[in-house]
């Protein structure tokens, strides 16, 4: 196959090295094609992947630990793949709302995000 090097670098829809995501709960294995081709989710795919895993079975898939920010005052909350998207939001809804948002990680971190002060 590495005959094939040129050619593809013309044709980027070409992947050859699809990330392959596995959930032990499922007992099942995923490439992930669909996310890269009728999503063009690139970088995140895996990330998307993990989110819709969860959307539609409610649980995440293997090597997957979300941030989880969830609002102590109103039902509001989101599941992030990353740190600082899940303090962004915990932040935004913090200064909205005026409620006390806690995010938190498998790894053990839990942290509150008050409520920002000034008016
Ligand atoms: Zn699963
Ligand atoms: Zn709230």
């Amino acid at each position: 196959m590495s005959d094939d090097i040129d050619a593809d670098a013309f044709r980027p829809e070409v992947i050859d090295d699809l990330p392959v995501v596995t959930c032990t709960r499922c007992d099942a294995e995923w490439d992930l094609e669909f996310e890269l081709e009728e999503l063009y989710a690139g970088n995140q795919a895996v990330e998307q992947f993990a989110l819709d895993h969860m959307r539609h079975t409610g649980h995440y898939p293997d090597d997957v630990t979300p941030w989880i920010a969830t609002c102590r005052q109103c039902p509001a909350g989101e599941a992030f793949l990353g740190e600082r998207p899940a303090r962004r939001w915990a932040r935004t809804h913090a200064r909205h709302t005026r409620h006390e948002v806690e995010v938190e990680h498998g790894s053990g971190v839990r942290d509150t995000v008050d409520v920002p002060d000034g008016t």
